[in-house]
This record gives C-alpha cells, structure tokens and sequence, in this order.
C-alpha cells in the first residue's frame, strides 16, 4: 500500500520534471511557445532571426521556444521551419512590454563613460560574449529544469531601463538577485561550462551552456570555481558572489539568452512545480 503510494508520489514527480516548460509570453524580452505541426519532419529545425531555435517535446507534442529580444519591434514575427525537402514558416504576435526606468549615480565615472582603451577593451569582450550566444549544442528534446542560482531579494528586474547619471544605457539585460559578498552561486540548470572572464562590465563571469542556445551567465563573482568544458548538474557551485565589474554593491547578476535573445530568466523557471 505505502509502496504503492509512493510508486505513484514518485511517478508524479517524475513526470512533472521531464515535462517541465518555461513561461509562455509573447512580449518583448519574452518567450513565445510555438506548437509545431504534426505534419513537420522529426529533423525539423527552427530559427527565428537567422537563430536557431530550441526545439522540445512533450506529451502534447513538439514546440519551438523562442526567445524575443528586448528590442524587438512589437507586431507579427514569424519562425521558419526547415528540414530537407520541406520548408515553412509560422507567424505570431509580439506584444509591446512597458519596462520600468531607473536613475543610477556612480561615482566612478570610468564606468558611465569609458575612455578609448576601456571602449576598445569593452568591444572585444562584448564579441567574445556573442559568440558564446550564437553558439547552438544539440541536447535532449526536453526543457532544461531551472532553479534560482541563489536565494535572494531582487534588486533590478530584467528589462529595467538604466540612466547612469542621467545617460541612457542598455536596459537590464539579466536579473540581479541581492546576496552576501562570498555567498556560493549556483548553477542555475544542469549544462557545460562555456566561458569563463574578468569583464569591464559583467566583472568575474561564468558563461554556462543549457543545450539548444540556452546559456546562462552569472557576473560579478568576487571568485570563479569552474573552467571551461566543465560539466555541470543544477545546484553545483560556479563561484562566489562579489561586486566585480560594474556594481554598486554585491549581488548576482543572472542573464539567460535564448537564440540570441536576452529574456527574462524568471520565465525559464518551470511554468508548473511538482
Ligand atoms: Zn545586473
């Protein structure tokens, strides 16, 4: 009877963890779940923007999960579908998001207005970084489990438009969770180690592939315990939290990239909890 029981508890749980799913919404900075016809081929590929497309599958089916950059002009978009003999492509709506603004002052102007070397410096590490984004490793047809990579406050949301005294900036392009300087960050889903650096903004940085062109990054560690090629399960150490880089105080900046697109990383967090 107990045994049984617990056959079922365990199946249950089972079952919510292989079919776990990211959020669904279709807005700038989002993701959009897009079901794909049955009539589509098994190697069908999806790409969204000249990007490959993470492709999963379910109980219901196959769906594209496709990630919507923050700059991305409100209106009907559309996803391509290949696979040898066969093409299509099938369209949906990305709604406009209004994201909050926020003031920042910081007294280290070098990093509000960088000179020539820091903007030279900045440039090379910001094409290191694309190429860590473009990258595409084939993984399991499910959705990787996501978990926060450590506990905390949230200070910026994602999306969040910065004015670093009084100048525009890029918006937020992650999620910064406050914690203690030396609290251990984990990793968010289980993946690879793609990239580790020192950057001039991101400060101490571990870059992790999910498969599929999802990558997390953490920033601002004060310490990095992993290298690259490194396997990872979710939950295992990555580093230490610190304020390295660009940051008034310690905290994790956690960003998730989905075919080149930057989204909010509460949305790959499971849709449904077992
Ligand atoms: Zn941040």
């Amino acid at each position: 009877m107990i045994t049984h029981f617990a056959k079922v508890c365990f199946l249950v749980i089972l079952t919510n963890i292989a079919y776990a799913l990211p959020q669904d919404s279709h807005t700038q900075g989002g993701i959009a779940l897009i079901p794909l016809p049955e009539y589509a081929p098994i190697d069908v590929q999806v790409s969204f923007r000249d990007m490959r497309v993470p492709v999963i599958a379910n109980q219901n089916g196959r769906m594209a999960v496709v990630g919507i950059p923050l700059a991305a002009t409100a209106g009907e978009a559309s996803i391509t579908l290949t696979a040898t003999n066969f093409s299509d492509s099938l369209s949906f709506v990305i709604a406009d998001k209004d994201y909050p603004e926020q003031h920042i002052t910081l007294k280290d102007t070098s990093k509000v207005s960088p000179d020539e070397a820091q903007l030279a410096r900045y440039a090379q590490e910001a094409a290191e970084q694309k190429a860590v984004y473009q990258t595409f490793t084939p993984s399991s047809s499910s959705w990787p489990y996501f978990q926060m990579p450590i506990k905390g406050a949230f200070s910026s949301p994602f999306g969040l438009k910065r004015f670093f005294n009084g100048e525009p900036r890029d918006p937020h392009s992650g999620l910064d969770i406050v914690a203690a300087e030396g609290k251990v960050a984990a990793a968010p889903a289980d993946g690879t180690v793609i990239q580790t650096g020192d950057y001039f903004f991101n400060g101490r940085t571990v870059m992790i592939d999910h498969g599929q062109g999802v990558i997390s990054m953490l920033c601002h560690l004060s310490e990095i315990d992993v290298t690259t090629g490194q396997s990872l399960k979710r939950g295992d150490r990555i580093g230490l939290v610190g304020h390295t880089g660009r940051a008034t105080g310690p905290h994790l900046h956690w960003g998730v990239s989905i075919n080149n697109a930057r989204v909010n990383p509460l949305l790959v967090l499971p849709a449904t909890t077992p």
